[in-house]
């Protein structure tokens, strides 16, 4: 037994200071030289904690007191963001958040992709932190007293916390979540149970067109009907840039929010937004960045990095539904998207015409399949490669393919520094080298970070 373990027990009361901030969010300090985690404290706070688990290395403590408030402690606006798992970083001022994020992906680079003298531009933060969300997705449950509860899960649980306000989503989310309730409340619409996977109304899926001011519900139910949809549609019209009602189909006991089958109950179904002077069309299965303002910053840095001219062959892989496409194809001669999503390239098609953008191509499947077949069979010549993978990252096998096609330049967008920094590791280990990365906010008061990197060929 070493003097470390003998130190920190369960259930300890220790006092401590907060030095650094993990990965999650978690404050980190020490006692005696053995880490503790604890959530919802600050760089500089001197707290004491009560000690919960206690490993060998390090342990997790609660917060008990706040001793002495660090200089970057803020009280958060929303009264639940200490239980809610949405937001993790509301008790920290925001300029410190940036820092702490900047510091996320410089860490990953150094640590994973082993890479020195980085070349980090300063973080692109957000002039309003606060309502940028336009998408959210509500679970639905059953409350002790019956009624359904309609909110956030808390942090790494299932648990719902009804919610009437969130300061981080769209502000007509208020007036539709109060009309759901009074519907669920009148028709008695059960809510779904997730232990014993019963219950028909699972989740409430809500986005906005913060351009047009578009609207969409999405309704999420255990079963093929939702009974008295008509009086849901006379409720929901009402709201303000109502512009699609739909219901998803999910019976699956899974954690997995949406299920495969959109049934349209009134209106388009999709909705429509710009960033900067595109216009994309947004169906209810499509991914598409949830912070539109920061996205537009991050897709102009995407496109600064590819440093186009005019006459190169671009491809854009993971393309959802084709908002970086086509903001390439206006500079470039010929854009082509892969996404695995069918419903996301049927809209970046659409989306491509809504346009008139005419060079552009898109390919249903798997980044990794359809770049290596395509490579394989017609010998491909390309200038630039862009990525934005899911926090996975990318395949072996696709950056195998990108470095013997060996473009010029790749221009990573990331949501996860960690795989950023190994796939930015291979690429360098064959060929490339890292030129300029750049962090931008598109979640504030949450731990998640975006970034975007430009690798270039050492040849060139
Ligand atoms: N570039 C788009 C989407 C980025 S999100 C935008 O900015 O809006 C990542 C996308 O990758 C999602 O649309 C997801 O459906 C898609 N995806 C996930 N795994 C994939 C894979 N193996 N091959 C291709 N696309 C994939």
């Amino acid at each position: 037994m070493t003097s470390l373990q003998i130190a920190v027990r369960k259930n300890d009361l220790l006092e401590i200071t907060i030095e650094d901030i993990g990965n999650d969010g978690q404050g980190i300090g020490k006692y005696n030289g053995y880490t503790l985690f604890v959530k919802d404290t600050v760089v500089g706070d001197r707290v004491q904690v009560k000690v919960m688990k206690a490993g060998k290395t390090y342990g997790y403590a609660k917060l008990v007191e706040i001793l002495q408030p660090s200089e970057y402690r803020v009280t958060p606006r929303c009264p639940i963001a200490d239980k809610c798992g949405g937001c993790q970083l509301q008790h920290m001022d925001y300029q410190k958040q940036l820092e702490y994020k900047e510091n996320k992906v410089l860490n990953c680079l150094t640590r994973i992709g082993g890479f020195k003298d980085i070349p980090m531009e300063p973080i692109i933060g957000m002039d309003q932190p606060y309502y940028y969300r336009n998408k959210s997705q509500f679970p639905v449950g059953l409350r002790k007293d019956g009624k359904a509860a309609i909110g956030f899960y808390a942090g790494r649980t299932h648990t719902i916390i009804d919610t009437e306000h969130c300061y981080i989503g769209a502000k007509v989310n208020d007036d539709i979540i109060k009309f759901i309730r009074s519907f669920i409340e009148e028709y008695k619409i059960e809510p779904y149970q997730e232990e014993a996977h019963k219950g028909l109304l699972r989740h409430i899926l809500i986005r906005v067109g913060f351009h047009t001011g578009d609207v969409m519900v999405c309704l999420v139910i255990n079963g093929n009907k939702l009974p008295h949809s008509q009086e849901l549609i006379q409720g929901l019209k009402k709201i303000p840039g109502m512009k699609s009602i739909c219901i998803n189909i999910n019976k699956e006991k899974t954690n997995v929010i949406l299920g495969e089958k959109i049934i349209p109950l009134w209106g388009e179904p999709y909705i429509t937004d710009y960033i900067g002077s595109i216009k994309y069309r947004i169906s209810p299965l499509s991914f598409y960045q949830v912070n539109p303002i920061q996205t537009k910053k991050l897709y102009d840095l995407a496109l600064e990095y590819a440093g186009l001219k005019g006459d190169e062959i671009v491809w854009d892989l993971y393309c959802g539904i084709g908002t970086i496409s086509l903001f390439l194809a206006q500079k470039a001669k010929q854009v082509y998207g892969v996404e695995i999503v069918p419903a996301a390239i049927e809209d970046a098609r659409a989306n491509a015409e809504l346009n008139s953008i005419k060079n552009t191509e898109f390919f249903v499947g798997a980044a990794e399949e359809v770049l290596p077949n395509k490579h394989r069979d017609e010998n491909l010549h390309c200038d630039v490669i862009v990525v934005d993978p899911p926090r996975k990252g990318c395949d072996q096998s696709l950056l195998e393919t990108i470095t013997a096609m060996a473009p010029k330049k790749v221009v990573y967008v990331s949501c996860d520094p960690a795989t950023l920094a190994r796939d930015l590791k291979y690429l360098c280990e064959n060929g490339y080298e890292l030129k300029r990365v750049r962090a931008v906010d598109q979640f504030s008061h949450s731990v998640h970070v975006e970034c975007v990197a430009l690798m270039s060929r050492v040849d060139e």
